[in-house]
């Protein structure tokens, strides 16, 4: 959804309050893409200061379905995001994108919704997401999900690569 800032800028001091859909469904992240499964119009308050500057701050609510770090469930992760941004629309999308070092979402007096609420995921995005603390994730050998059965799968020695990680691991832990 794109919000037309043009209307702002017929007085200096002159603010309103957006409120926008998100209208992607998924989100591509660095490393995969993750089911929007629950979003909320953003909310924006965009004041222009004057000069065409600008001054925002909104809100961002959405949940992701991001998958499990060690057996890939999808897990829903709830974002609740405080936004605050200034752009000087004097400057060009490029000197501001390079500035902010992100994908531009104002292009000329266009504010693209969905291109914000992109950039602040991506900043936002937890290192880790697991489905439980306990998680016992896959048996690398044949795929059994470890929380729900057992298998008959010898994961201690046979592969030799393996072996000499669990060698480094003893070392750490007689250190
Ligand atoms: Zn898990
Ligand atoms: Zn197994």
């Amino acid at each position: 959804m794109q919000v037309n800032l043009s209307e702002l800028f017929s007085s200096d001091g002159k603010e309103r309050t957006y409120t926008q859909d998100i209208e992607m469904e998924q989100f591509q992240a660095p490393d995969g893409v993750y089911e929007i499964v629950k979003k909320e119009p953003v909310r924006l308050t965009i004041r222009h200061t004057g000069e065409r500057k600008l001054e925002a701050s909104g809100e961002i609510r959405l949940s992701l379905e991001i998958p499990c770090d060690r057996c890939l469930t999808p897990v829903k992760v709830d974002f609740d995001l405080d936004v605050n941004f200034s752009a000087d629309l004097n400057q060009t999308e490029e000197d501001r994108a390079k500035e902010l070092d992100e994908q531009p979402y104002i292009s000329g007096n266009y504010l693209d919704v969905d291109q914000l609420v992109r950039n602040e995921l991506l900043l936002n995005l937890p290192m880790k997401v697991l489905c439980r603390e306990d998680c016992k994730g896959i048996c690398n050998r044949c795929g059994a999900n470890l929380n729900f059965e057992s298998c008959e799968c010898d994961r201690s020695t046979s592969d030799p690569r393996m072996s000499v990680i669990q060698d480094i691991f003893k070392q750490f832990k007689e250190v």
